[in-house]
């Protein structure tokens, strides 16, 4: 599927939940957000519908995001299910690990493609002072339980922000002694985002070189996405950098995002897209369907503007119920 700009969109991002086990402080606020009714969440029978006729138009990669993609009941069958549509041809889940150790096993059987765990600190109570409720060593053990299975491919997300003495070093130190990829995030001001100030991704690379040396950038392409990354000498994993807002990548732009209520998103800031579970719900057929997703994937905007203030259409749903 290519948009009005020539961008060929091949890779979407599905929300499965909006609940959430944690209460990262740039995304939900103390009490949370407040949740979608269970019955305007889609049924599963409704996104595997929905990835066949997305597969159908040249969508090749899915990401399984949320919420918490793992605290929603069978949601490894989902998976699978999605991995054996005809087309798809990776299925990959973002998750802040929690729970990853309990479902690692499974996860490997049916064959997802990759891994990325969110995951801001390694020290306990910096963990816990950002997550709110998060137990750090939960997550070690899912990350260290992950790391025998030498063929999953795993990244590691960090989400900085300014004005915190965040331990974002020893994050990068997993890089040296794993095979695994480490990157940092640049906060976007979404939902609760708005309420913190990104880091510069220099600043990041200055700390970094300081303590490891000279970044050297990657040629090779990596990963689906927008990162960029480097190499440091002697380690394992590299170091990439997604930093939509001062690295701007709309115009490489690749993707689309289906929330938990069935909205397709065409563009992370704008809510410009289509209410696919109403007219799934209203009855319409696949062709029906086809035809909606194409022409919202025509309205996808150039690029964002999330320095620019008073922009119409700015999205005001919750990071939970995008999923990132
Ligand atoms: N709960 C899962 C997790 O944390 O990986 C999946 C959902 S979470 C919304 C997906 C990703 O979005 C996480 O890596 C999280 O750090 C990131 N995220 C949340 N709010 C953000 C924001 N305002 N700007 C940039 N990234 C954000
Ligand atoms: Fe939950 Fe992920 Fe948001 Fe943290 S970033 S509150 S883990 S959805």
């Amino acid at each position: 599927m290519q948009d009005s700009h020539g961008r060929t969109i091949d890779y979407i991002r599905i929300s499965i939940t909006d609940r959430c086990n944690l209460r990262c402080l740039y995304c939900m606020p103390e009490k949370g957000i407040e949740l979608c009714r269970h019955d305007d969440v889609l049924r599963y029978e409704e996104f595997v519908r929905l990835c066949r006729i997305f597969a159908k138009l040249g969508m090749k990669k899915v990401k399984i995001t949320g919420g918490e993609a793992l605290v929603r009941k069978d949601a490894i069958n989902l998976m699978k299910t999605i991995k054996n549509i005809d087309g798809i041809e990776q299925v990959t889940l973002t998750t802040n690990g929690i729970l990853l150790g309990d479902y690692l096993d499974e996860l490997v059987q049916i064959g997802i493609d990759g891994i990325n765990i969110s995951l801001d600190s390694l020290d306990t109570e910096e963990f816990k002072r950002i997550t709110r409720v998060g137990d750090v060593e939960k997550v070690k053990a899912s990350l260290y339980k992950a790391l025998q299975y030498s063929n999953l491919k795993l990244k590691i997300n960090c989400v900085p922000f300014d004005g915190e003495n965040q331990k974002l070093l020893d994050l990068v130190g997993l890089a040296k002694d794993n095979p695994l990829h480490v990157r940092f995030i640049e906060i976007m001001p979404i939902g609760e985002g708005k309420n913190f100030k990104f880091m510069q991704e220099d600043t990041i690379k200055a700390l970094i070189e300081e303590k490891y040396g000279a970044l050297t950038p990657c040629t090779e392409k990596l990963g689906n996405g927008p990162s960029h990354y480097f190499s440091l000498q002697g380690f394992q994993g590299k170091i990439g950098f997604i930093s939509a807002i001062s690295h701007k990548f709309c115009h490489e732009c690749n993707r689309i995002r289906l929330t938990c209520t069935g909205y397709l998103k065409i563009c992370l800031q704008y809510e410009i897209g289509v209410d696919l579970r109403k007219l799934i719900r209203q009855g319409a057929s696949d062709s029906m369907l086809e035809a909606a997703i194409m022409q919202a994937v025509m309205k996808k905007p150039l690029e964002h503007s999330f320095l620019q203030k008073d922009i119409a259409f700015e999205e005001q749903a919750k990071m939970a119920s995008i999923g990132g």
